[in-house]
């Protein structure tokens, strides 16, 4: 089954969004084994709307655009379907009342051009709107499906999830699934990995084995078409049991684990807190340590030390360090990591200091930053070199400082 997903919406051609709905749904269709063939974006104008859809249905067994269900008129894109299938509609009462109730639910009063919301294609099924007032549609005209999707991604989501993918997958049992699973490794190169597993990937088939390189942390991704989940999770299986035969001591977790959240198992296992003073971070290690549910029971608290006064004064940062070596040095990070340490009373304390760019700060280069992890008795220190630019470097530093506190927690 071939499917084009048509995302609608003049924001998306200006660059203004990122279009996340085609990350979403292509992601889930090949997973449901679709496949996703022709992705088109295109702007809120009617003919070349008109155009667009006319040519992914020539193409395209299942069209799915995402967008212009909005109550505005510039939310064209159900309007737009009608008068390319040559379709009159009707007012749905069921889906006027879900709408005025979502509304009522918010507070809201409901203007009267909500009411071009529930205007239902004559022969469309409504896919209801868990999320939003827009409800998805499901078509079908001249053998090709016409899936209608609201724009907001929450609100795609919500659609897809309780309408549109068991309908799918009742529509088409015989395709099978797509079923993945990640595997998440640390402390060793992307090179070194495909060189490990080499073997495996020269012969793969299905499932099928790929290796990526992100945020300082290395990812195998196996994915398995089978026809039914238990099917595919054993041809995973064997695959993930050969690939642990030879990196097993790298691989850290799978799937959505990540840095963080192994850092907050390991930490609530020996009842351990953390403190964290930031610098050139501006906060985003604690950002990703409070990301975790439940990460209050062990990290107490944290300090955005980004003058060399609150270093100084609330880290307790010597004032020489300060002058020489300068604030971007392991000496000013080992203080930081003990005085952070000390002033939140916690096991550990974590310091990162450092220059994100974009230009030379205290004559350091951009990308030189240092790390450091106090315990009650002993400060260690790390030395790193970034090259991406201001805000890839403040995720990436931030993600280096989890790691290493990762890394000492794997020596106790
Ligand atoms: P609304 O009722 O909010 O108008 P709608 O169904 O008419 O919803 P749009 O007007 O096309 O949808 O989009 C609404 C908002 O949803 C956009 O401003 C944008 O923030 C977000 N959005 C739309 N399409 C995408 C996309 N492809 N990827 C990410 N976000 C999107
Ligand atoms: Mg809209």
């Amino acid at each position: 089954m071939v499917v084009e997903v048509i995302n609608t919406g003049t924001e998306l051609l200006l660059g203004e969004i990122l279009n996340t709905n085609f990350q979403y749904l292509s992601r889930h269709l090949n997973d449901l084994g679709f496949d996703v063939l022709y992705q088109t974006t295109v702007g809120d104008n009617p003919s070349r709307m008109r155009e667009t859809i006319e040519h992914a249905l020539g193409r395209a067994d299942i069209v799915i655009t995402s967008g212009g269900l909005g109550p505005t008129r510039g939310d064209i894109t159900k309007e737009v379907v009608m008068e390319l299938c040559g379709l009159e509609g009707y007012s749905d009462f069921s889906t006027l009342c879900r709408i005025y109730d979502f509304l009522a639910a918010k507070g809201v009063t409901p203007t009267p051009n909500n009411e071009k919301q529930a205007i239902v294609p004559f022969g469309a099924d409504v896919l209801e709107n868990p999320a939003g007032t827009a409800p998805g549609l499901w078509l079908e005209h001249k053998g090709k499906i016409i899936i209608l999707l609201p724009g907001p991604p929450h609100e795609v989501e919500a659609v897809c999830e309780t309408q549109l993918w068991p309908r799918l997958m009742q529509r088409f049992p015989e395709n099978g699934v797509l079923i993945t699973r990640t595997l998440r490794l640390r402390g060793i190169g992307e090179s070194s990995v495909a060189t490990r597993i080499d073997e495996l990937i020269l012969k793969q088939s299905n499932p099928t084995i790929a290796i990526y390189a992100r945020h300082g942390e290395i990812l195998i991704r196996i994915a398995a078409k089978a026809a039914s989940p238990a099917l595919a999770k054993e041809l995973i299986a064997s695959v993930e049991e050969k690939i642990r035969a030879s990196l097993a001591k790298y691989i850290y977790g799978a799937d959505n684990d990540s840095p963080a959240a192994i850092l907050g198992e390991r930490l609530k296992a020996l009842h351990a807190t953390i403190a964290f003073a930031e610098s050139c971070s501006g906060g985003l290690a604690s950002s990703l340590i409070t990301d975790i549910a439940g990460s209050s029971e062990y990290l107490k608290g944290s300090v955005v030390s980004y003058t060399n006064e609150i270093k100084e004064r609330v880290l307790g940062v010597n004032p020489e360090t300060l002058k020489n070596p300068g604030a971007v040095s392991s000496k000013c990070a080992c203080e930081m990591a003990a005085g952070v340490r000390k002033l939140m009373d916690t096991d550990y304390g974590i310091s990162i200091t450092g220059n994100a760019g974009p230009g030379m700060s205290e004559g350091k280069p951009v990308g030189l930053v240092y790390i450091a992890v106090a315990n009650r008795t002993l400060v260690y220190w790390q030395e790193h070199h970034f090259d991406g630019n201001r805000t890839e470097n403040k995720l990436r530093i931030a993600q280096a400082a989890i790691n290493m506190m990762l890394d000492k927690l794997q020596q106790v």
